[in-house]
């Protein structure tokens, strides 16, 4: 409804009561009441209840406005408190509280990811070319999934991903896409020496109404498995 609209309606209300009051009246007292104190009762509501109901109307007006500008500023920030502020991925908490929440008749799968000697990356080339990698890494391991996945910076070289219904040999392909990938985003530096960048998979199966925590500690142990057996390499949890 336009505000002039509701400013008539609040002058039209306003007039009528005001005559019924009057009429309320000629019929209580039985004396008749001058055409010309009709046409003054009439004529205050109009004088006072049109600047009045339209300040009010703008008022009601800019609030709602502003309502709605509060409402998306919220929804931003609890969308920024889930998120890990460097690569910009769920951070620990937002990830395992969204995972703990899935819910699906078929199974998913699980995969936790650790960048391998990321350590010497920060001691050779600087805590800021280490936050570089970070963010490469992240964006990458995002690009390889759907919008239904799940993916969480749980450490600090950390990863961990759900995948939405998805059976165990597809995750597979989708880390061995993921691992090749990162892989592929070493580079040589203005010296000559290559800064590598790999990662280290566990995936692991995830039974629709089992425990999170479980298919995590086996897509752990399946992580740290590819470590020992060499890194920059996938392996299933058993
Ligand atoms: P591994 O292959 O066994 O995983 O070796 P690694 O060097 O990756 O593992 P380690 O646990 O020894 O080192 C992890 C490093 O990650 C140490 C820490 O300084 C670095 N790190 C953690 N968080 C951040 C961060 O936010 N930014 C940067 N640049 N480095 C970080
Ligand atoms: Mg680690
Ligand atoms: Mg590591």
């Amino acid at each position: 409804m336009k505000p002039w609209h509701r400013v008539l309606i609040a002058v039209f209300v306003s007039v009528v009561a005001t005559l019924v009051a009057m009429e309320a009246l000629v019929l209580v007292t039985g004396e008749p009441i001058e055409p010309v104190y009709w046409a003054f009762s009439a004529a205050c509501p109009i004088l006072i209840g049109a600047p009045v109901s339209f300040v009010l109307v703008r008022q009601a007006e800019a609030n709602m406005r502003l309502n709605t500008q509060l409402l998306i500023v919220q929804r931003e920030l609890l969308a920024q408190a889930d998120r890990d502020h460097l690569t910009g991925v769920l951070n620990r908490a937002a990830f395992y509280r969204k995972a703990a929440a899935y819910r699906a008749d078929g199974p998913a799968s699980v995969m936790l990811i650790d960048i391998d000697h990321f350590k010497a990356i920060n001691d050779g080339y600087g805590h800021a070319a280490g936050d570089c990698a970070l963010r490469r890494v992240a964006s990458t391991l995002q690009a390889a999934l759907r919008p239904d996945d799940l993916l969480g910076r749980v450490g600090g070289e950390e990863f961990a991903i759900l995948l939405a219904e998805m059976p165990l040999p597809l995750a597979m392909a989708i880390a061995e896409r993921a691992r090749g990938a990162i892989a592929g985003l070493s580079k040589r530096t203005a010296d000559g020496s290559l800064i590598t960048l790999s990662i280290s998979v566990g995936v692991a199966q995830f039974a629709a109404g089992a425990s999170l925590d479980e298919a995590l500690d086996r897509a752990d142990a399946a992580m740290y498995s590819a470590k020992r057996s060499g890194r920059n390499r996938v392996m299933v949890a058993e």
